[in-house]
């Protein structure tokens, strides 16, 4: 069986510590490359008018410059409060170059007089996968839940100390990340990904 190299497109190392045990547990025959095994791969401008047009956008831009398969993510949070915002503008929330930290406090701020009841919210996350030559697949992951009074927990990144999945009663930033990794939007979108990078993989070597 040919090992076929993968390059996980993102420079966001929290999503590259999600990603890589996610890939690693689907036991394909891949070799798992990042960005920092190519150093001269320039960003792409995240301008498409939804996560799949951005994360299609990224996998190609990889695949093309690397010669090879390449897996990019683009995610956002939505908040029903806020008719759906940030969404795709959830990374420059606050602005260009806004920290996490500026995100949410932007967010609690817009969010300090809705009540518990009407604080909806749902993390959406696209994947797309693609070789030189076409994307293979793209597909979409959600993750409801509501967004909180105010931070809670350590871990994670971004909305992760404000948001508190459906039937759970802790954050994403306070619950562990292997169950995070489970029932996240990013893992949800990754099931179907490596579905679909599976039988990519297989064709390959009939
Ligand atoms: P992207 O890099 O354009 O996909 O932007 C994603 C942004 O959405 C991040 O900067 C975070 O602010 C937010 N985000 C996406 N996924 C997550 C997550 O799993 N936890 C917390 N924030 C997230």
């Amino acid at each position: 069986m040919t090992v076929t190299d993968l390059v996980l497109a993102t420079r966001n190392a929290a999503k590259v510590r999600e990603l890589t045990p996610m890939l690693k547990r689907a036991g394909l025959a891949i070799n798992l490359l990042s960005l920092q095994d190519f150093p001269g791969c320039e960003a792409v401008v995240e301008d498409g008018r939804s996560y799949s047009e951005n994360a299609v956008k990224k996998a190609v831009h990889v695949a093309r410059l690397t010669g090879r398969i390449a897996l990019a993510d683009d995610s956002g949070i939505e908040v029903d409060a806020l008719a759906g915002a940030p969404g795709i503008l959830s990374a420059r929330f606050a602005g260009e170059g806004a920290t996490d930290k500026e995100n949410n406090e932007k967010l609690l701020a817009l969010l300090r007089d809705v009540p518990e009841r009407r604080r909806q919210a749902r993390f959406v996350c696209a994947v797309a996968i693609a070789d030189p030559e076409k994307v293979i697949d793209v597909v979409e992951g959600t993750c409801a839940g509501t967004i909180v009074a105010r931070e809670r927990g350590g871990g994670g990144f971004g909305y992760d100390p404000l948001f508190q999945p459906l039937e759970y009663s802790r954050t994403f930033a306070e619950l562990s990340p292997e169950i995070k990794d489970r029932i996240s939007h990013r893992a949800r979108a990754m099931e179907k990904a490596l579905m679909a990078l599976e039988k990519y993989l297989i064709r390959k070597e009939l």
